[in-house]
């Protein structure tokens, strides 16, 4: 199953910001739409995200005075995403490898939708209850 599936049952909103936005301004926006990273966007170009680990890293680092900073200061640029065809289980293998929990999915350059680790989760539990079900219906049957 693809990624496509998972945007297609959520959505494709992407909540973002500018890398000129401070970090109060991060929190404010992970709050409020309780989520676990932004996109930072400036004008068309993806510029990196911000996630919570971020957050708490540059705050035990920097103490409360990196509230003012802004994103493009702690935001990781290097990111990595994924297309809508992808399938669930690649999306899985990249973040257990790279260790992150979001992942922005792309469809000819442009930002369509973020997965994050918890959707995935969501769809395989899902899957594998479905699975099950066929599993169990199919032996009925016999
Ligand atoms: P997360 O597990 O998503 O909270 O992110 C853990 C770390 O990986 C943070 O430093 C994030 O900025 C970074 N990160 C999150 N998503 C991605 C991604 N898709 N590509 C690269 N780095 C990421």
């Amino acid at each position: 199953m693809t990624v496509s599936a998972i945007l297609g049952e959520k959505g494709h909103t992407v909540v973002s910001l500018t890398s000129a936005a401070p970090l109060h301004q991060v929190c404010q926006t992970l709050t409020a739409n309780r989520i676990g990273a932004v996109l930072i966007i400036d004008g068309v170009d993806i510029a990196g995200i911000v996630s919570e680990r971020d957050v708490v890293r540059i705050i035990s680092r920097e103490g409360a005075g990196a509230l003012d900073r802004p994103a493009s200061e702690f935001m990781t640029k290097k990111l990595v995403t994924c297309g809508r065809d992808d399938s669930v289980a690649s999306v899985m293998e990249q973040m257990t490898t790279g260790r992150f929990r979001h992942v922005p999915v792309l469809e000819n350059s442009t930002l369509v939708g973020v997965i994050s680790i918890g959707d995935v989760v969501k769809y395989r539990i899902a899957e594998t209850e479905r699975e099950a079900e066929e599993m169990r219906n199919y032996i009925a049957s016999g």
